[in-house]
């Protein structure tokens, strides 16, 4: 298993040959020093808000299961969000569901910029290479995870596959997928602005692609996040053969 390492992103598997390029962007709740937790405490720090708890264990057995190249950001969202571009007001935000981050407000464009070409940038260019020099890389899949009780309301929904402007991978997963309250586009849809990754390196590479979201509750131990990464590489084999060659754009 070869791991290659960057300052803000890390291959993994990065000789898989499997067709699946498998994405994490929100994998990891590092902070880095300078940022002095971003003025959380470390409650506050090390919680959904800052990553997505389960996601990277989880993608990594998907990885290992599959034999696929996995790209995941070593940066917490809190820094950066690499699933945002970097006009968006969530790249950084200032703002998350009940914290407020300190150290994201008032950013100057010049504290802005830094980051956007030390985690985004990086990040975004080695996701562009990792496609690009795959020899049949032709599935953008990528694994998030969302907490049970968003602003204080239970979430009954256990996975979701979200679309972006294909919809055809997420669509077939659905139909698969069983043993589960699985939705399309919940508990977040393209409206949310969440499919930036999947417009970016997929459907503008002519890849199919599905965003996964699982709720964090179900991947909390490592035996549950290597349970999860085998229904998930069951959906996704037993879908990839129904998929038609070329992904067709299904929503405009
Ligand atoms: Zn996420």
């Amino acid at each position: 298993m070869q791991i290659t390492t960057e300052p803000a992103v890390r291959v993994y598997n990065a000789q898989g040959v499997h067709e699946i390029i498998l994405v994490c962007e929100h994998a990891s709740a590092f902070i880095p020093e300078q940022y002095q937790n971003l003025g959380l405490d470390n409650n506050a720090a090390q919680s959904h808000a800052a990553w997505d708890p389960g996601a990277a264990n989880t993608a990594h057995y998907l990885a290992d299961r599959l034999n696929a190249v996995l790209v995941e950001s070593t940066i917490s969202r809190l820094v950066y969000d690499c699933n945002r571009p970097p006009e968006s007001a969530t790249a950084m935000p200032a703002k998350s569901e009940i914290f407020t981050i300190p150290g994201n407000r008032n950013l100057s464009d010049e504290q802005k910029q830094y980051r956007i070409e030390n985690y985004y940038n990086p990040f975004k260019a080695q996701l562009a290479r990792s496609i690009e020099q795959h020899p049949v890389a032709a599935v953008l899949v990528t694994v998030h995870s969302f907490t049970p009780v968003y602003n204080g309301i239970k979430r009954p929904v256990e996975i979701g596959f979200l679309h972006d402007q294909n919809s055809q991978l997420a669509e077939t997963m659905l139909d698969v997928a069983s043993g589960y309250n699985i939705q399309l586009n919940q508990p977040y849809g393209i409206a949310d602005g969440v499919t930036h990754t999947l417009k970016l390196h997929g459907v503008e590479n002519g890849l199919h692609n599905v965003m996964i979201e699982i709720r964090n509750d179900l991947i909390q131990s490592d035996s549950q996040c290597r349970q999860m990464a085998e229904h998930l590489e069951l959906w996704l084999t037993q879908s990839l053969p129904k998929l038609e060659t070329q992904p067709r754009l299904t929503v405009e």
